[in-house]
């Protein structure tokens, strides 16, 4: 059964997270004001599943069970179904103008569904069977499942068994009868205070010596020997302010973390990889590729939101129709639509595994990617640029609550007549936060580094990109023959 939004915020309610925000372990997860931002955009991934006009993007038809999923708990079965992803989280990037951070796990999912095919048929293991089991119980129960890849890495020209602490790759440190322990970290874990579930996959691909690296598995996320330390954002302690301008966005946030599994059970069901070091690239690559197709679609419904902000601006400032300010907006406009165009280029070029279940073209999604490595920044620069510095300069929210202040503040700081300071400060708060705010974790710094840097696109770009082909083409046309 699919949850509500509230039924989702009381299920997190009931988990025993061990979470520490600067510095001190929280007693309540759920209400903590610089959090709770964060956990009501991934309500929002259940509120506008609720919602009938959203219905065919937000839900779908589970090919395990035949009952009615949240599309978020899907594998993808078609490249409708690919397309239809990008435009979720379009849509709900538009909604929340944050990450709403569900997708890590729905890549997952995917990556993880079509690998565990494969090793069992090259190696005659059930990790498949312990994955259906998995996402049925996902399926059904509506969850939120983190999917945590990034691991702390230590010396990056080393490989993992080389580490001068052996723990900077998350690790099996002890085999038993009915399952594994596992020692390690995972870095920069999107959502995971607003999970079920965590579930692990291997960092990079490995070689033979690095058995007890190539792991995968899930577990819930209050195990014993899990906890979370939450990482800092800039502007974070406006939360703790009480107003609702300054923050830019007072209903929506995202939120990362370090995990720490320190001697975490995993039971044998629930192990997707043990070993196998031979299929730790596949899975990587895969879930890879899902997450910078995922970037086709959410970072593109910010970017919508940050273009609206933008327009607005110019028109509370009276600079609506100076034709530079159009000019901008079409580019801003222009470079949006280029990532949307990538998201859904990749998705429909996907093509099955083995398994059945859709792959995204990889060489199309790390193209995506990389691009957006590089737009949203223009497109952030065009923003403040449009905007002007009252943005990072203005007063407070405090100081136009000053009634000494106040008038001063409005006479002063008026744009357009009609238009009030408190909307046109809304607005400029809005464009902050984007652009350097909390949610440029989300927007801008993410587009940078989230899904895997610029390099690790240029690497896959390098494979997949044919040269030897484009080679042949060359030869062909100029009539060569050597
Ligand atoms: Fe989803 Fe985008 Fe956040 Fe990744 S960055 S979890 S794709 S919203
Ligand atoms: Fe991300």
């Amino acid at each position: 059964m699919m949850m509500t939004g509230e039924q989702y915020i009381e299920s997190i309610r009931k988990l025993d997270l061990k979470v520490y925000l600067f510095g001190e372990r929280l007693k309540n997860v759920v209400d903590n004001p610089i959090l709770r931002p964060s956990l009501n955009s991934v309500k929002a991934t259940y509120d506008y599943a609720a919602k009938p006009e959203h219905e065919d993007l937000m839900t779908t038809t589970s090919h395990l069970t035949g009952e009615k999923i949240n599309r978020f708990t899907n594998i993808h079965q078609s490249t409708d179904d690919l397309i239809k992803k990008v435009k979720m989280q379009r849509l709900l990037g538009q909604k929340t103008a944050s990450c709403f951070q569900r997708c890590v796990g729905m890549d997952a999912f995917n990556a993880v569904y079509s690998t565990t095919y494969e090793v069992d048929e090259a190696y005659g293991t059930s990790y498949h069977n312990n994955f259906l089991e998995f996402i049925k119980k996902v399926q059904k129960e509506d969850w939120t499942v983190d999917g945590a890849m990034t691991d702390p890495k230590g010396d990056r020209s080393l490989p993992p068994h080389k580490q001068a602490d052996p723990d900077l790759f998350l690790r099996v440190v002890e085999r038993r009868l009915d399952g594994v322990v596992v020692k390690g970290a995972k870095m920069h874990q999107t959502g995971i205070t607003n999970s079920h579930e965590v579930l692990v996959m291997p960092t990079i691909a490995m070689g033979p010596d690095d058995k007890d690296y190539a792991i995968s598995f899930s577990v819930p996320t209050d195990s014993e020997g899990v906890f979370i330390i939450v990482g800092r954002q800039s502007c974070d302690t406006r939360k703790l302010e009480g107003g609702d301008i300054d923050v830019g966005n007072s209903e929506y946030g995202g939120m990362e973390g370090v995990t720490i599994f320190d001697n975490v059970f995993v039971p044998n069901d629930r192990i997707f990889l043990n070993g196998e070091t031979d299929f730790a690239g596949m899975m990587v690559e895969r879930f890879a590729g899902y997450h910078r197709q995922s970037y086709g679609g959410c970072k593109v419904g910010v970017g919508d939101v940050l273009i609206g902000a933008a327009a607005l601006s110019a028109e509370y400032a009276g600079v609506e129709r100076a034709s530079h300010v159009k000019d901008k907006l079409i580019e801003m406009t222009h470079l949006n639509e280029t990532l949307f165009a990538c998201g859904v280029s990749c998705s429909c070029e996907g093509h099955p595994t083995k398994s059945g279940a859709y792959m995204i073209d990889l060489l199309l999604a790390n193209v995506c990617k990389q691009n957006v490595t590089r737009f949203p920044y223009e497109i952030v620069r065009l923003a403040e640029d449009i905007a002007g510095g009252l943005m990072v300069t203005a007063p407070s929210e405090q100081d136009f609550k000053n009634e000494a202040l106040a008038p001063y503040l409005e006479k002063y700081l008026q744009g357009v007549c009609g238009v009030s300071i408190e909307n046109r400060m809304r607005v400029l708060r809005l464009i902050e936060n984007l652009s350097l705010g909390t949610a440029a974790v989300g927007y801008r710094t993410e587009s940078m580094h989230g899904a895997g840097s610029p390099q690790a696109q240029r690497i896959m770009i390098a494979r997949q990109g044919n040269i030897n082909g484009k080679k042949a083409l060359a030869k062909h046309i100029a009539k060569i023959s050597e």
